[in-house]
């Protein structure tokens, strides 16, 4: 069985940007509409000669009332137990917000293996775009632009070392 990844962050992050470009696909809905991925998404991808699924979900929204939402949180929350690895995307654009903290707080009782991934990081230094985020005590951030596929190589060295 491949490895499998699963991309999980409150909407409009970029986990469908991500998931795209990991996959060369553009199957996966991106817009600026939040939310918009209801619905798992699977793809495959290979990375310096190893293949592994990447999982895009509609997200996990803490706090919202939309019963829509709550579907898509069970649809991720499934997928999450699947999972080998987590991507944890937030946006550096908005910095860390109340829901990213709850969604931490979420992912830290998990326990699965998990990177930080600090999206839409492109035009500031990647320390930079990180230091917002060590407060969610989840270990170093690691900075890309899934848009421009800035540090796209580093952090799939990371996640797939661990795998
Ligand atoms: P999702 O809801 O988390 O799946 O987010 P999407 O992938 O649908 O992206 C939400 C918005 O963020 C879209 O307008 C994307 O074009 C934009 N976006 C995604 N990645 C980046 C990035 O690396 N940089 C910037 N500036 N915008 C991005
Ligand atoms: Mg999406």
């Amino acid at each position: 069985k491949l490895p499998t990844i699963i991309l999980v962050g409150r909407p409009n992050v970029g986990k469908s940007t991500l998931f795209n470009r990991l996959t060369g696909t553009r199957d996966a809905l991106v817009a600026d509409l939040p939310g918009l991925t209801r619905d798992r998404q699977y793809g495959t991808a290979v990375f310096e000669h190893r293949a592994f699924v990447v999982v895009d979900t509609g997200g996990l929204m803490p706090e919202s009332q939309d019963p829509l939402a709550a579907l898509a949180e069970d649809q991720a929350r499934l997928a999450l137990d699947e999972a080998d690895h987590v991507l944890f995307v937030v946006d550096a654009r908005s910095g860390c917000t109340p829901s990213d903290e709850a969604i931490a707080r979420y992912l830290r009782r998990l326990g699965k293996p998990l990177t930080l991934v600090v999206n839409k990081a492109e035009g500031q230094p990647p320390a930079q775009a990180a230091a917002d985020f060590f407060r969610l005590g989840l270990g170093e951030p690691q900075a890309v632009s899934a848009e421009h596929g800035h540090g796209l190589p580093a952090l799939l060295r990371r996640v797939l070392a661990d795998l």
